[in-house]
């Protein structure tokens, strides 16, 4: 098999693997109207999304990037029961040495077919050595090729502190996998790894990095951004769980980001006979978790229902806003910024414009909010409009 062919094997089953915003992972609906603006994904066929190996992505800065996201290789030794690289599974396996991935990426890269890279492994031979090739091969591309491009690299289970410090001098952005939210869930999912020591720690290792170190140290003299994915529904979790373990890495050791990858069965994996999980799951997920990070609501706001989880017929604002402001709407012209974030249908930008529309004078009407961006019909049962209810406007919308 050429190097192609080898990529494209190693690649072909990264849909697993949610890094950046990259087309037909996040579904295009992740990011519903009124929520942040600066995150939305496009659509990626399906047939697209199993045959190619660079993905559009969209950076944590906006710009839009075609991305290789890859594994060095899928051979694995660990048994994780969701996961098609597990070991014993039967398939044909590749792997690429340091030099021949990082020569083969550059040739790429100058013929402008990948922009940046996303670049993870299965394990052999321990998760240190494991993190050797993958650094191995960022370090002969940014120092041997003098690629400058955006690079992703995943910390493996089991690398030490200095590897990840090296990653961090070499990376735009480094992420570990939980998979789950808490030792008890991941012992369903991933029953040889080891939640605390092996997946967390290293992401307060990165935070405990980042606190202590100059940013100049670091790839460009930015640190890089920290990420984490979670199978959601893999092992019987609740959203609250998921959540609860979100809300803590996004204020303790500053997260970027979470994924969700709803969980569906892979043949010849002992999770086989599990029921798929819906993946507006993992949208709803996605609206809720960009609630605490980006919109002031607090893990005690969400809407969960009693089992502890989101409800999946209504977005997580919207069934908030049903909650508290129907019976008590808000002001337009008096509400502070948090309030504002809090109604459907406004988001980031269109929160900014109302605060700024209101120094030239009072919003009386649906069609100046539509102007500002604002989705209106979304908008309308929770507002006043300079104290009159606009509900009689709607019918134009
Ligand atoms: S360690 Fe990673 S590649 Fe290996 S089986 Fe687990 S999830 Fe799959």
């Amino acid at each position: 098999m050429d190097a192609i062919g080898t990529l494209r094997m190693l690649s072909s089953q990264m849909e697993l693997e949610h890094a950046e915003e990259t087309r037909g992972f996040d579904t295009p609906s992740a990011v519903a109207p009124g929520y942040s603006t600066t995150n939305e994904p496009v659509c990626f066929t399906p047939k697209e999304s199993r045959s190619a190996f660079v993905h559009p992505a969209q950076l944590p800065n906006g710009k839009q990037i075609l991305l290789l996201k890859t594994l060095l290789s899928s051979a694995c030794e660990r048994d994780c029961y969701y996961c098609p690289f597990r070991a014993g599974r039967d398939f044909r396996r590749a792997t690429f040495k340091p030099e021949e991935f990082a020569g083969l990426f550059m040739k790429l890269h100058q013929a402008k077919a990948a922009e940046g890279i996303f670049l993870s492994s299965g394990i052999a031979a321990g998760g240190a050595n494991t993190q050797n090739r993958i650094l191995d091969t960022a370090e002969i591309l940014r120092k041997r090729f003098g690629y400058r491009g955006y690079m992703h690299l995943k910390i493996m289970p089991g690398a030490e502190r200095g590897q990840v410090e090296r990653a961090m001098q070499l990376a735009d952005r480094v992420s570990v996998n939980l998979e789950a939210p808490n030792t008890e869930r991941l012992a369903k999912l991933a029953p040889h790894k080891v939640f605390m020591e092996e997946l967390l720690r290293p992401l307060r290792w990165v935070e405990e990095i980042r606190r202590s170190q100059p940013a100049y140290k670091f790839w460009n003299g930015k640190y890089p951004s920290t990420v984490t994915q979670f199978v959601a529904g893999g092992a019987d979790e609740s959203d609250l769980e998921l959540l609860t373990t979100t809300s803590w890495l996004m204020k303790n050791v500053r997260l970027k980001r979470a994924y969700f990858s709803a969980f569906h069965p892979i043949h010849d994996t002992p999770l086989e006979n599990k029921a798929a999980v819906d993946p507006l799951r993992e949208h709803r997920l996605y609206q809720a978790s960009f609630l605490l990070r980006d919109y002031g609501f607090d893990l005690e706001e969400m809407p969960f229902t009693p089992d502890g989880n989101l409800p999946l017929p209504t977005d997580p604002k919207l069934a908030w806003a049903q909650m508290n402001l129907v019976e008590r709407p808000l002001e337009i012209n008096r509400a502070e910024k948090r309030e504002l974030l809090r109604v459907p249908g406004i988001g980031l930008r269109g929160a900014e414009a109302i605060l700024s529309a209101r120094r030239t004078g009072k919003l009386r009407d649906l069609t100046s909010l539509r102007k500002l961006g604002i989705i209106v019909r979304r908008a309308a049962p929770f507002l006043l409009l300079d104290g009159k209810r606009p509900a009689s406007q709607l019918a134009m919308y």
